[in-house]
């Protein structure tokens, strides 16, 4: 939940400007993020959460610099002004997957790109293409956290990272190939489990000593929860909690390795959720039995986390005509997308659930809360639907990030051939 509170008025008037749907953003809620991550050495944006030009820029003038995971992500960070380049800077884009394409292992060599090792046949295909550059590794300890399946990081079905095991061949590797590797990662996403945490933090310290005096970067990964209800709002993570854990392991480590090492956190989610929301309008209110709907024009198209992960989200109601909204209902929310998938309103396993929310009208705004992570990203064209507006909230202005899509451009690479 932001903490930054922002008047119903600035929604209508993005709605009257813009028309619905559309994502809205609040740079007083990202710089607050920002300020707060800020305790770690470097932090290391995520762009996969929200990888708008004007977002990515924003992150560069605070001073957080760039994760890429996709050719396109790399693309992305330089347009918004990263500089590639390996050295005794911290680098500004650093490519972590797992595999590399054809596209990405071509930005890499041709803008000089740290890269994070995910599999260990990268390190052969960036020798075999000419590149030497520096590595990190990403490495998968053997376990992995949380009780969704689609987002656990680590272990031995986790597709993700180096096994622990085979740390020392990549050094062989990598050394055969003339490259170091310097950095050790783990994104393993333990989020507020700090006793879990503890024991990533013990992994990170056994990987470290095998790589001994090349190391000069560990990374904490990503993972940095947000509280999604509105009753949870209280427990925010204690960041300072959780950097001291990886502070005392980076000095553990300095101690072993006897130089200073540097300590990078890399958060997606975290930077970017509660900056964001998702503007819609009802366009149909209906009973189905006794159930009562309410129809939005936004769906999983625009938004796929409840339907994806069953994630919850906060949502409120803005009428129209600025008339009391004292009664609620339970309602389930939907949108307008042929597929049953297509609610809002709904717990992992796809079970449809009600809400309480205000007696609602067709014209109300229905407004999605906490979905600037993973919302406008995994955006999607199915039904021909066209991907929304991103309007920028700063300064108590409205700015247009991303204009809304047009018919012609989601044909534009279709052809129609003679047949
Ligand atoms: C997705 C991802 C992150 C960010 O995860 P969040 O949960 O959004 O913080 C960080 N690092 C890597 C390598 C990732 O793939």
């Amino acid at each position: 939940m932001s903490d930054h509170f922002i008047p119903e008025s600035v929604f209508q008037r993005g709605a009257e400007s813009f028309g619905t749907p559309f994502w809205l953003y609040d740079r007083e809620t990202i710089e607050a993020r920002v300020r707060e991550v800020k305790v770690f050495d470097v932090v290391r944006y995520a762009q996969k959460a929200c990888s708008n030009l004007s977002i990515l820029s924003l992150m560069r003038k605070l001073g957080v610099v760039v994760d890429a995971v996709s050719a396109g992500e790399i693309v992305r960070a330089l347009r918004a002004g990263y500089q590639g380049g390996v050295g005794k800077q911290t680098s500004q884009i650093v490519y972590t997957a797992d595999i590399f394409d054809a596209d990405a292992l071509a930005l890499v060599k041709e803008h000089h790109l740290a890269v994070n090792i995910g599999s260990p046949d990268m390190i052969q295909q960036l020798a075999d293409y000419g590149v030497r550059t520096e590595l990190m590794l990403r490495v998968n300890p053997g376990f992995g956290h949380g009780h969704s399946r689609k987002t656990n990081t680590g272990g031995d079905l986790s597709k993700h990272g180096v096994w622990h095991e085979q740390i020392k061949d990549c050094i062989k590797l990598a050394q055969k190939n003339g490259m170091w590797i310097t950095g050790l990662h783990m994104h393993i996403g333990s989020g507020s489990d700090f006793g879990h945490l503890a024991q990533v933090c013990d992994a990170m310290f056994d990987a470290a000593r095998l790589l001994g005096g090349h190391l000069k970067t560990i990374s904490a990964g990503g993972g940095l929860p947000v509280s999604y209800h509105e009753n949870e709002k209280n427990d925010r993570i204690d960041i300072n909690a959780y950097y001291k854990l990886w502070d005392n392991t980076r000095k553990r480590i300095e101690q072993s390795v006897g130089h200073s090492v540097s300590l990078e956190v890399e958060p997606g989610r975290y930077l970017i959720a509660e900056s964001g929301f998702l503007v819609s309008e009802i366009r149909a209110v209906k009973k189905q039995g006794t159930n009562t709907f309410y129809l939005v024009n936004a769906g999983f198209t625009d938004l796929v986390r409840p339907s994806f992960y069953g994630s919850y989200h906060e949502i409120s109601v803005i009428a129209k005509d600025h008339r009391p909204l004292s009664e609620r209902q339970q309602v389930i929310v939907g949108g307008p997308l042929c597929e049953s998938g297509d609610v809002f309103t709904q717990e992992e396993g796809g079970f449809v659930v009600s809400r309480e929310l205000p007696v609602a009208q067709v014209g109300d705004l229905l407004v999605l809360h906490d979905v600037g992570a993973y919302g406008s990203a995994m955006s999607s064209n199915y039904n021909s639907r066209l991907l929304a507006a991103e309007i920028l909230y700063s300064k108590g202005s409205l700015e247009v990030i991303r204009e809304r899509q047009s018919f012609e451009q989601i044909m534009q690479n279709d052809r129609i051939v003679d047949l």
